[in-house]
């Protein structure tokens, strides 16, 4: 019983820290329906254990009397123990239902508190170049002609874009500069559906019906009449976590890392504040994305490997750009511990946010079923709730980690931003782009 009051206590520290709105009593009732869970566990092995005894009983007797009183009482077992089942079975249900709602738990070094208590890890790349209204992304993109927002308006509706010329060239060269370096590192790329099933977009923590429990509410697209079930995704990482759903993977199989390329939908519904013009915030994009499975001992030590591919991937673009530890407040529902990276953007006159990392532990994994097979658990019930099964194996759930590789829009700001060119009367004349790039482009026209 102290177990689970001292677990509810740091749940509900947890949840506070994180502002993440549990509904009124959820954790008392996730306390009792956990012990009642329990209680009717143990009643039902006990009756099964007696039923089995009974059944060795009748079949050695041979008074018919005794048989009989025998036979009665395994019959009226039988019944108890059919409706133990049931009620152990919608208890699991609703227990399971209650702690879907809950957050994952916190990483002990997150900072705590909102978006600014985020610490800076490192910072990479050129100094930062003063802020200057000159090289907003838009004035650069009008004079070079990059973007088109004025058609996209018309087409689909405002935060909506074209890329032309060596903006729309740029968006496929950087993908594929991204998915290189990942390949480099050993990800498997993967090209995903970019709808989804409503249901795995929940258990990977997005919730797109609940206004109450996080933001995706506003974010996200449904389709309407013709496919209630089905969502726009938000983010590659939802069909990539879905991708590993209801399975069990051999040990030695892991970490598995994919890079996966989709675009991401976003309705951005009321979020979008000071964002309203260019490619800052726009309802769809182009994304890498970085996806891993590992164990459950794994997760942090894969976090600091994305943490250097996407520094390697961002090093590569010669932009200012930092790492950062982020605050409790900053989490969402699934992430123990969250990194983003933002690079200067002096147009804009800030850094702003190109990348994020998130370690999921086995927040998704115990609501999408990833689980991996050690070969051998003697000592299963010291690993705690994660792991179960019998003595000869044991299956655990995994942990899973999603991070930007790029996200196509914000990097071509970062970049027109940084490498715009100006002639002696402070007309934009080109871009400085890494020579990378200049020789796709090149190449390309
Ligand atoms: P998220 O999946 O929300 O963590 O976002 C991952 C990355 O996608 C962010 O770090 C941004 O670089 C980028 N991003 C997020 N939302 C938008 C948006 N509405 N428009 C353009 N880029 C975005």
């Amino acid at each position: 019983y102290n177990a689970i009051s001292e677990s509810v206590v740091y749940k509900s520290h947890n949840a506070f820290n994180r502002k993440y709105p549990l509904p009124v009593g959820a954790l008392q009732s996730i306390a009792r329906m956990y012990a009642e869970q329990k209680e009717l566990s143990s009643q039902l092995s006990m009756k099964r254990h007696l039923r089995s005894t009974i059944g060795d009983r009748i079949r050695m007797i041979k008074d018919p009397t005794e048989k009989q009183i025998l036979l009665g009482e395994a019959k009226t077992l039988k019944a108890e123990i059919t409706q133990l089942e049931e009620n152990l079975a919608a208890a699991e249900e609703t227990l399971l239902n209650l702690a879907l709602q809950l957050p994952n738990d916190t990483h002990p070094d997150a900072p705590i508190g909102p978006e600014d208590a985020a610490t800076v890890l490192s910072t990479h790349g050129p100094p930062p170049m003063p802020a200057s209204a000159d090289r907003d992304h838009t004035e650069v993109g009008r004079a070079l002609a990059l973007f088109d927002f004025e058609s996209a308006a018309v087409v689909t509706g405002s935060s909506w874009y074209y890329l032309q010329g060596e903006a729309a060239l740029l968006e496929s060269a950087l993908t594929n500069y991204a998915i290189s370096i990942a390949l480099k590192h050993g990800f498997k790329f993967v090209t995903t559906p970019d709808v989804v099933r409503e249901d795995i977009a929940s258990r990977c923590g997005f919730q797109p019906r609940d206004q109450q429990s996080s933001s995706s509410a506003s974010q996200t697209y449904f389709i309407a009449d013709s496919h209630p079930e089905l969502v726009l995704s938000g983010t590659a990482e939802i069909p990539l976590a879905g991708m590993f759903a209801n399975k069990i993977f051999p040990e030695n199989t892991l970490p598995m890392k994919v890079v996966g390329l989709g675009r991401a939908f976003r309705a951005e519904a009321g979020s979008r504040g000071a964002d309203t013009r260019g490619l800052y915030r726009v309802h769809q994009f182009t994304k890498v994305e970085l996806f891993s499975v590992c164990g459950d001992d794994d997760s942090e030590r894969i976090m600091e490997e994305f943490r250097r591919v996407q520094t390697e991937i961002f090093e590569g673009l010669g932009i200012p750009f930092r790492v950062l530890d982020m605050p409790t407040e900053e989490l969402g529902a699934s992430a123990f511990r969250k990194y983003d990276m933002e690079a200067w953007m002096p147009g804009r006159g800030r850094w702003g946010e190109i990348s994020s990392t998130s370690n999921c532990t086995d927040y998704q994994a115990r609501r999408l079923h990833i689980r991996y097979r050690r070969p051998a658990a003697p000592q299963a019930s010291a690993n705690g709730p994660s792991t179960y099964g019998s003595s000869q194996s044991a299956t655990a759930f995994a942990h899973t980690l999603n991070g930007t590789a790029a996200a196509i829009p914000r990097l071509i700001l970062a970049l027109v931003e940084n490498g715009a060119r100006f002639n002696e009367e402070g007309k934009v004349v080109g871009l400085d782009l890494p020579v990378l790039f200049r020789c796709v482009l090149r190449d390309a026209f």
